[in-house]
Parts: structure tokens; sequence; C-alpha cells
């Protein structure tokens, strides 16, 4: 069986359980981002947002039970991304935190205190089969980007895309070398002038991606830029948004090239 065949089964679903923008009206909003991804082989929930207890509100709404999760993924330690932590492992301690090795220890004691088993990330790697790290990037604020193999190319979700999204997704790419199906998160481009956000979804779809959902610190112009861009390929991205791959166009250029 080849990678095509072995994959093409696999529909992953996103679910964006904490964001500063409304998507679904029964879902609350604060500032932060946090998403619930299912279909990977294991369930993974990407960062915990700010408050933990709108993000359980929000979880309970859009019936995701904390028993799901079987990995917490922290893109990086900032309190709008790891504010929720502490409430989901009283309700979930059996899972799994990948975060960045550069966390100071008094976030590692406390989840240590929940008896949750720890992975301190530095290098790019394998959380379980198709589902990857990027490994701490950046210099100023230290990140780490998820990536999850898909059928159609792989999904690069950020935080806040601290190390610069271009970057961040080029470094994707190479480690996965496969095409970039979707790019959803945080970009980080709330006080970027219009002519470098034009340069930078220039650099992204170069980089061949196909579907964008900037949501959470991407700010306003940013997210109406890339709107403009993408036009049907843009994502829009609230609390309570559910992404299904299996709805989204088929692309793998490369693959249908070789056949
Ligand atoms: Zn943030
Ligand atoms: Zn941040």
């Amino acid at each position: 069986m080849n990678d095509f065949e072995r994959f093409s089964s696999m529909d992953i679903e996103i679910t964006v359980t904490y964001d500063n923008n409304k998507y679904m009206q029964d879902c609350g909003t604060g500032w932060g981002f946090s998403c619930f991804i299912r279909g990977a082989g294991r369930s993974v929930l990407f960062d915990t947002g700010g408050d933990g207890t709108l993000l359980l509100k929000n979880m309970k709404r859009l019936r995701i039970d904390t028993k799901e999760i079987d990995i917490i993924f922290l893109s990086h330690n900032h309190e709008d991304h790891v504010g929720g932590l502490q409430d989901v492992l009283q309700k979930n301690n059996g899972s799994i935190v990948y975060l960045p090795q550069s966390f100071p220890a008094d976030i590692k004691n406390s989840i240590g205190h929940f008896r949750t088993k720890i992975v301190e990330v530095l290098e790019h790697g394998k959380l379980c089969k198709n589902v990857f790290t990027t490994g701490e990037l950046g210099t100023a604020v230290k990140e780490q980007s998820l990536i999850i193999r898909t059928a159609k190319g792989c999904i690069v979700i950020t935080g806040c895309a601290h190390p610069g999204i271009v970057s961040i997704v080029k470094h994707a790419k190479d480690l996965i070398m496969d095409d970039v199906f979707m790019v959803i998160g945080g970009y980080h481009l709330g006080s970027t002038s219009i002519s470098e956000i034009k340069h930078i979804i220039s650099g992204l779809q170069g980089l061949g991606v196909r579907y964008i959902g900037p949501c959470h610190c991407t700010g306003d112009t940013a997210r109406q830029l890339f709107r403009e861009r993408y036009r049907e390929n843009y994502i829009t991205i609230g609390a309570g948004r559910i992404i299904e791959t299996r709805h989204l166009t088929w692309m793998k250029r490369s693959r249908v090239s070789r056949s």
C-alpha cells in the first residue's frame, strides 16, 4: 500500500475551542487560542486559551469530552495559550503534555503535580503517526507549531507564530516534504504594515499553501487582506468553527502530476 492509499481515508476534524473572534453564537470568546483535533490517530488539544472556565464551557457546548484528550500540545508560554491548562488537567490528567523545553520550571512542576506525563520538545519530532512538532523555533519567544499529515497535504497549526508565519510554514514543509494543505492559527500581524502583510501573503502562496485560516492575533487588516487574496480558500475562524478536511477540495498537485 503506498502513502496515497494509506492516508486517503484519514479525515481530520479541527474544532476551534477558544478564540477572540466569534463564529458560533453559543460559544464565548476571549483573548487567546485553542483547538481540538480529531482523526489524526490520537486526539490533540492545541493550546488552552487564556481562561480555563471559558475553554471548558466552549468544549462542553461543542460536545468535546475532556476525557477524549490524548495529547495536550502547548505552542508557547504566553498566558493566552496556557491559561486554561490547570483546569483541563483537573478534568483529565491522563493526557501527555508536549511543551517547548524552554518553558519555566514552575509550569513544568505544576503539570508534574497532576502526575501528568510531560514531553519537553527541543527538536522537530513525531507525536504519533501523522502528527509532528516543528520543534522549538524562534529566539525572543520560543514556539513550537503542530503539523498533521493528511492525504491532501499537511496542516500546520500555529499559536501566535512569533518565529514568523512564513518561516514556520517553510520549516514544516521541509520537514514533512509534502504540500501544505492548510495553515490555521494566530499569525501575529496586528501591527505589521500593509506592504509587509502583502509580502507575507505572497510568501505563503509561494510555498503553495492552499487554504488559509488566520485568527487570534493575526489582526483585522491582515485577515481582510488574506480573505481578498485567498477568496474561496479563505477559512473564517472563530470560537465554535469546525473544519472538516473531507469538505475541502483535493489538491495534492505533486501526486497527481506523478500518476
Ligand atoms: Zn496569543
Ligand atoms: Zn504569544
